[in-house]
């Protein structure tokens, strides 16, 4: 579904969740019986509109204003604008108003720390946390011949690893599917 979405993806390099991936994402929305989801990186509405394909609204926040306007018109065009609600704003200034059963996460990924402290609040006991590009293409921190700012963030995503297993709140796995997923309940 959406292949056109993934042909402008494609195209200008927004880096929309991989195919397997964003099965396992569904998969876990059917299993678990979610009922509502929020969201943090909209960029095309790509992965937005495969989870509310499944009928279930989403509250999805994006800070850039291209990627806002392009989720919007391609809401809109597939007719989608009653189920997914596209916040324009700085996902780490944003309060939700309710509880959700889902949290994806797949914006900054050196913020995904605060992310997961903002944002925890607002995640029903037994939801889940989902987390994309953990991966991150399989670089490492003490890999040689990689930019400073490379390196600076791999070592944000290996910290965030260790923080969200050890993070007593939760029962996380990882799984290595598309660019790698971080799938955590809230106990
Ligand atoms: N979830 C999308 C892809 C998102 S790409 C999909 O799979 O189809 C990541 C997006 O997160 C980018 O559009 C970027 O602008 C946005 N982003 C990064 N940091 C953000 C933040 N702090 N708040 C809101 N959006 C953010
Ligand atoms: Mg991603």
């Amino acid at each position: 579904m959406f292949n056109e979405l993934k042909e402008y993806a494609k195209k200008n390099n927004v880096p929309i969740i991989k195919d397997d991936s964003l099965d396992v994402l569904l998969s876990l929305i059917k299993d678990n019986n979610v009922k509502s989801i929020l969201e943090l990186g909209t960029a095309i509405g790509y992965s937005s509109l495969s989870m509310a394909s499944l009928n279930i609204p989403i509250t999805t926040i994006e800070r850039n204003e291209i990627m806002y306007n392009e989720a919007i018109k391609n809401i809109t065009k597939y007719g989608f604008s009653d189920l997914v609600e596209v916040v324009f704003m700085d996902a780490l200034e944003y309060t939700p108003n309710k509880s959700y059963d889902l949290i994806f996460i797949d914006a900054a990924k050196a913020q995904n720390i605060k992310f997961v402290e903002r944002f925890t609040p607002f995640l029903n006991k037994g939801g889940l946390i989902v987390i994309d590009n953990i991966n991150f293409h399989g670089l490492k921190s003490t890999d040689t011949g990689i930019s400073k700012n490379l390196r600076s963030m791999l070592k944000k995503i290996e910290a965030f690893k260790e923080y969200i297993m050890n993070n007593p709140l939760f029962d996380t796995y990882f799984l290595n599917v598309g660019d790698g997923l971080s799938i955590s309940r809230l106990k």
